[in-house]
């Protein structure tokens, strides 16, 4: 079972310290664990636990026992932090009037673009990059079964409409592990 969780800088030295196969440096950036701030990490785990919040405790990262019963890490890879901005393209509609900063909307695939919102003008393609301060929301999944998906969906010009997405609220998806909400800059692609 994959589960993602996000580590803040208190918590990114203590969290790895304890684990046999010890991560000597960030799988996205390449950089030491030590200098980030941020972490995002998917987790193979056995066994079952609603709440990310379990999953590690720096002193016993091995079996953690739980409400529900041990689980336990069998490999982690950290898929996203501060130090390395993840860069994304998609295809997406020019605003014919467009806000400040927020030129692109209804990103996806370019034929489905075309074939639905083809009159609302032509696809273009668009690089998206992790941006805190970004235009851009999306929603990056992580399936019980088959991982993080590497590439963001759900991809709104605007926070309302995007939180509109996720009727159940994305904060506990995020909670529960099933994965992240990423904020982006975009670009068109010469
Ligand atoms: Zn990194």
């Amino acid at each position: 079972m994959f589960k993602l969780a996000m580590y803040d800088e208190a918590q990114v030295k203590e969290v790895f310290s304890g684990y046999p196969q010890s991560m000597e440096v960030c799988d996205n950036c390449g950089a030491d664990l030590e200098q980030h701030k941020r972490l995002v990490v998917e987790f193979d785990l056995t066994g079952e636990d609603r709440d990310a919040r379990h999953w590690l405790a720096p002193r016993e990262p091995s079996a953690q026992q739980c409400a529900t019963g041990p689980v336990v890490v069998n490999n982690y890879r950290v898929v996203g932090c501060d130090r390395k901005a993840r860069t994304w393209r998609l295809w997406a509609i020019r605003n014919a009037s467009p806000v400040s900063g927020r030129e692109f909307t209804h990103f996806g695939d370019e034929r489905t673009l075309r074939t639905f919102y083809g009159r609302s003008g032509e696809p273009t393609l668009v690089e998206l990059t992790e941006d805190p301060q970004g235009g851009y929301y999306g929603w990056i999944d992580c399936d019980p079964k088959t991982g993080h998906a590497g590439t963001p969906f759900m991809v709104q010009p605007h926070e309302g409409v995007f939180r509109m997405q996720e009727p159940g609220g994305f904060r506990q998806r995020v909670e529960q592990g099933f994965g992240e909400v990423v904020r982006m800059s975009a670009t068109a692609v010469a």
